[in-house]
């Protein structure tokens, strides 16, 4: 199969929403990273996104929807902290957790009794909803275990030759995956950081909990509330190590390790703050220190860059826990297997 990339043209998108409709693949863009799509409603369209991606069969996908008017028909009800989050927040990256009603396959929810919902801010995402005349689920557009793309060329790396068409909608505004919420009671709980963090969601809830896995690895055979977090993911082949602490210990301690592995015949890179000098050593740039919004968006293309450039140690310096932060340093720590030196 030749895959296409396509601009997102009015006939594109309806091209790609007959696609969907007919029981197909199409990766497109979003606000938060590339998605690979197929009627929710569809068991086995659905099966041919774990096929496509190498996704374990236990990894739950999120329905997107254009409108929030069309979840009625997906969930068995509506709790109040969900209306209340979905009226503050949507469209955006937010996905809420519904009890499902038994139109949702169970190759969308991987068993569980509950579906994610999104509606995404990306007008190309919510168009293409609209032309297909389903709801949409659609994990990340990349191999299993492979940063998730934000770029219609990461996703051709990743699914050429595997689906038939990528609309090609420029770079992702985020960069990391949607904020996973269960708003099924009084307090709501983020299973998976995001765009939406949890200053904001206190702000519109009064309070907030964060799930205990967020910044730790999940033991072999531990049960998670939301199953994505028990996998290793976005992991670059180098061997990846984050560094906290003081700018002045971080930056001597990873041009130490960077020197190191040089000198025995190894290729590291670093992901680090552009305003801080690495004395022309190779830096992936995470933007600036104050800007966690641009290290959100540069994560995933920095970790796949260390794949193409074939690097054996990458050493990463962490970012503030503030905002968006904490995803940061979720993915990143994820891609680290939790590796954080502390030099303080
Ligand atoms: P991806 O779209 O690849 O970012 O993966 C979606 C992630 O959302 C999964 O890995 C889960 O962690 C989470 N998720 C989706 N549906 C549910 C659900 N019903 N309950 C808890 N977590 C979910
Ligand atoms: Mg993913």
């Amino acid at each position: 199969m030749d895959t296409q990339v396509l601009k997102p043209t009015d006939d594109n998108i309806e091209y790609a929403g007959c696609l969907i409709a007919k029981g197909q693949l199409v990766a497109f863009p979003t606000e938060t990273v590339y998605g690979l799509g197929a009627d929710a409603l569809n068991g086995a369209a659905v099966s041919e996104i774990f096929r496509a991606k190498g996704r374990p069969g236990d990894n739950p996908l999120i329905v997107h929807v254009s409108a929030p008017e069309e979840i009625e028909p997906l969930v068995t009800e509506m709790p109040a902290m969900a209306q209340k989050l979905m009226a503050r927040f949507w469209p955006g990256p937010m996905t809420l957790i519904f009890p499902k009603s038994e139109r949702i396959p169970d190759e969308v929810s991987a068993g569980l009794d509950t579906v994610g919902i999104r509606m995404p801010s990306n007008p190309v995402a919510r168009d293409l909803i609209r032309r297909s005349g389903c709801p949409i689920a659609a994990p990340s557009a990349n191999r299993s275990g492979r940063p998730s793309p934000t770029t219609a060329a990461h996703v051709y790396e990743d699914m050429n030759g595997r689906i038939p068409v990528i609309l090609d909608g420029g770079p992702c505004e985020v960069g990391l995956e949607s904020t996973v919420i269960d708003a099924r009671f009084s307090v709501p709980v983020i299973l998976r950081p995001g765009g939406i963090t949890p200053e904001m969601i206190r702000e519109a809830a009064g309070d907030v909990r964060l799930d205990e896995h967020i910044m730790a690895p999940v033991a072999e055979g531990e049960r998670v509330r939301s199953p994505g977090m028990k996998y290793r993911h976005y992991a670059p082949k180098a061997r990846t190590i984050i560094f906290e602490g003081t700018p002045e210990k971080v930056i001597a301690e990873i041009c130490r390790r960077y020197d190191a592995e040089q000198a025995v015949g190894g290729s590291p890179a670093i992901l680090g703050f552009e305003n801080h000098d690495y004395g022309g050593r190779r830096v992936l740039s995470l933007g600036v220190p104050d800007h966690p919004d641009e290290a959100a968006s540069r994560l995933f293309a920095a970790l796949r860059e260390l794949d193409t450039e074939k690097r054996t140690l990458a050493l990463c310096e962490a970012v503030s826990l503030d905002g968006i932060g904490l995803a940061v340093m979720n993915r990143m720590g994820r891609a680290a297997a939790f590796d954080i030196v502390c030099l303080e």
